[in-house]
């Protein structure tokens, strides 16, 4: 599936079976993640590097040659060489190559990856369980780290990457306070399913003062929302890649040693850690299925919130 360019609607193209270069893996797709980050891509606010490009940037498949089953997640090439590559930041190298935005990605049969941003999936999940957890479940763990010890955790916007946040922080002893679109019962009884304590409209002040909150909805005015839903020393941390402008608000709500702050993209050892994790947890993923062709519907249904836990796109029998 191609976006030829940003406001087009993706389309099925017959292309050739891409070539592996030197230390690339040509991998078989079986599954691909759908994240909020394609939409971005597919309406131009995140730029893409290449035109057309094949979005999808949380690939399961298997190796062509020895049969590995690996992950290939949003960072797909850093430079190793800018300050920031050699400080264990690599997620902010400033000549990052992303998956399905600056290479082709993984709505499609075939992908070609650089084998040292390829991970291994861990055994227990089936290929399509196992593809939120490459985006949605790696970049919720490292906004869940820069919460700290936060013991009471909102989550704006209850959507992939906040239901695997929530086992997270369940199985650490956290306590989780769930926002969702106004009047969506159905996201607010599946957070509380999943163990968050209370679940309510993202406008709604929670029962008592959190410690940190985690936005995913990629909505501005929620950022001082969630601000004033804070305790004193307490952060929120905003977990998308792109949001609409932050209203202003007066200085009182950040006193007290409250802070905002970003998280951009993720290290090789975001996904190592969190892939580790997961299957301790357990981590179970909810996931809706499309095939290849109607990867375009997968992310209409995300963009107008009808998807409940992760969409995935199918590309061929899943392998148990
Ligand atoms: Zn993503
Ligand atoms: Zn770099």
């Amino acid at each position: 599936m191609l976006l030829d360019e940003p406001g087009r609607p993706l389309r099925l193209a017959e292309l050739p079976v891409p070539e592996a270069g030197d230390g690339e893996l040509l991998i078989r797709v079986h599954a691909c993640g759908v994240c909020r980050t394609d939409l971005h891509v597919l309406d131009g606010e995140v730029v893409a590097g290449k035109l057309p490009v094949v979005p999808g940037h949380q690939v399961v498949g298997t190796v062509e040659g020895d049969g590995r089953r690996v992950g290939v997640p949003w960072l797909g090439w850093t430079c190793g060489e800018c300050r920031f590559c050699r400080s264990g930041r690599e997620n902010l190298c400033d000549r990052a190559r992303f998956t399905g935005c600056d290479r082709d990605g993984g709505f499609a049969e075939y992908a070609v990856a650089d084998e040292r941003f390829c991970f291994s999936i861990p055994q227990g999940y089936p290929d399509l369980q196992a593809a939120p957890l490459l985006c949605a479940g790696l970049i919720g763990h490292r906004a869940l780290r820069f919460t700290g010890d936060a013991e009471r955790l909102g989550l704006y916007g209850f959507g992939a990457s906040a239901h695997i946040v929530c086992q997270v922080a369940r199985h650490q002893g956290r306590r989780v306070f769930a926002f969702t679109r106004a009047g969506d019962e159905g996201a607010q009884r599946f957070a509380r399913g999943l163990g968050a304590e209370w679940a309510g409209d993202a406008d709604a002040a929670p029962p008592e003062p959190l410690d940190a909150a985690i936005v995913f909805a990629p909505v501005g005015r929620l950022v001082p929302a969630a601000l004033r839903a804070l305790d004193k020393g307490g952060t929120v941390v905003c977990a998308g890649i792109h949001m609409s402008d932050i209203p202003s608000f007066p200085y009182a709500d950040l006193w007290g040693e409250r802070s905002i702050r970003s998280v951009a993209n993720l290290t090789r050892r975001d996904g190592e850690e969190f892939l580790a994790l997961a299957p301790a947890v357990p981590v179970r993923t909810t996931v809706t299925a499309y095939p290849l062709e109607r990867a375009g519907d997968a992310l209409e249904d995300l963009r107008s919130g009808r998807v409940v836990g992760a969409a995935v796109v199918r590309v061929a029998d899943p392998v148990p």
